[in-house]
């Protein structure tokens, strides 16, 4: 009997919870546009105000703050282009979603840890030609480091400043209140909490004045035209409700983590730990074995049956290394060896000890090819 599959890249997607799942397949035979004012339409309405709450609920916000997008990516585009600013600061760590989301944009280093420098968003700020919106976001994707968000918004306040803060990783393994934070707007994705894929959302705080990126509708209160993804958006809701109402487990993952770092150093005691100078996600271990590919360790695992990510971008059939370890100062040796591992609600300690066993193999293998070799 062959051992099942190990997932461990929970934050590239999470596994589809079931109650999300089923959400989904209900919505799916739901018939009507929620915009109609029929019966039909009004059912569909439904589906999506419960989800607009429990999206709301899950993040401390009000749901007339919840703007609905297709995931994490149209959410921060949104933020950025739609904020009415064109001083936008961004740290280097970010997603490229909002690297990328408009050309302007000028960047805030980072420490060698992964946080953001905030003196230099602080000279950024000081610098700029008119009212700026800063985007820092809350916990890194390939890292797992969190930033300081209640400095930054001290910090952008002081300014006047509005602050994006873009939260797909945090929500569900950090607590997270939208009105706490005092952030203007955060961006959220259903699929990295065990929603689908292709749902996410923008909430909108009550300073900031959006203006829709996609036009020629009136949906979510003309924030961002389209006919909503209903089914999608059901999952989403679902999900939210089942995070926000279960344990949450991340205590449990700490320690796995934790085991498979200790277990990582006991195999090789060169083995680097990104970003664990800095406060982490309990869920993610973005490290490098000394002379290894990402690539190489990545394919070597997935054919014993473990799933885990490479810390480097693959972007038109060129492995980049990863710009958050490049902005870090990590060499580009170095940060072509990074793999990521992310746990989540499936993860067990036999995952851990699956993945300790394969890399193990793999390390004894290295060793002895290079043995034959000299
Ligand atoms: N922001 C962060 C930090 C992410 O990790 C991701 C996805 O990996 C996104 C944004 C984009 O989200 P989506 O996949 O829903 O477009």
């Amino acid at each position: 009997m062959t051992d099942s599959p190990v997932y461990l890249d929970h934050n590239a997607t999470s596994p589809i919870r079931p109650e999300a799942a089923a959400a989904v397949t209900a919505a799916l035979r739901v018939t009507g546009n929620p915009s109609s004012v029929h019966g039909f339409g009004r059912a569909a309405r439904r589906l999506i105000e419960e989800a607009r709450e429990q999206v709301a609920a899950l993040v401390g916000a009000r749901p007339d703050q919840v703007v609905f997008t297709s995931g994490g990516t149209e959410a921060n585009n949104l933020a950025l282009r739609g904020c009415g600013r064109r001083n936008i600061l961004v740290s280097a760590g970010e997603h490229p979603s909002v690297l990328h989301a408009c050309e302007y944009a000028r960047t805030a280093a980072l420490e060698s840890n992964g946080v953001v420098r905030l003196d230099m968003l602080r000279e950024l700020l000081l610098a700029g030609d008119g009212p700026a919106l800063v985007s820092v976001m809350h916990a890194n994707n390939e890292t797992g480091v969190i930033q300081p968000v209640e400095e930054v918004v001290a910090l952008a306040r002081s300014c006047d400043a509005l602050v994006h803060c873009d939260a797909v990783q945090a929500a569900g393994k950090l607590p997270l209140s939208f009105a706490e934070l005092d952030v203007d707007l955060m961006s959220l994705s259903a699929h990295k909490i065990g929603g689908p894929q292709g749902v996410g959302a923008l909430i909108v705080g009550d300073r900031a004045e959006l203006d829709p990126v996609s036009r020629g509708g009136g949906q979510e209160r003309r924030r961002r035209a389209g006919t909503e993804n209903v089914a999608a958006i059901a999952g989403f809701g679902a999900a939210a409700r089942v995070v926000r109402d279960g344990p949450s487990g991340m205590g449990e993952l700490a320690e796995l983590r934790d085991a498979l770092e200790a277990g990582l150093a006991s195999l090789e005691p060169a083995v680097e730990v990104f970003g664990a100078g800095a406060m982490r996600l309990p869920n993610t271990s973005c490290i490098a074995l000394p002379d290894s590919r990402a690539e190489t360790l990545v394919m070597a695992l997935d054919l014993d049956g473990i799933a885990v990510g490479a810390g480097a971008a693959c972007s038109s059939g060129k492995v980049e290394p990863s710009h958050v370890l490049t902005a870090m100062g990590v060499l580009s040796e170095q940060a072509a060896a990074a793999i990521r591992i992310s746990l989540g609600w499936t993860s067990t300690r036999g995952d851990v000890e699956r993945l300790l066993d394969a890399l193990e193999r793999t390390l004894r293998r290295r060793g002895a090819a290079r043995m034959s070799a000299a």
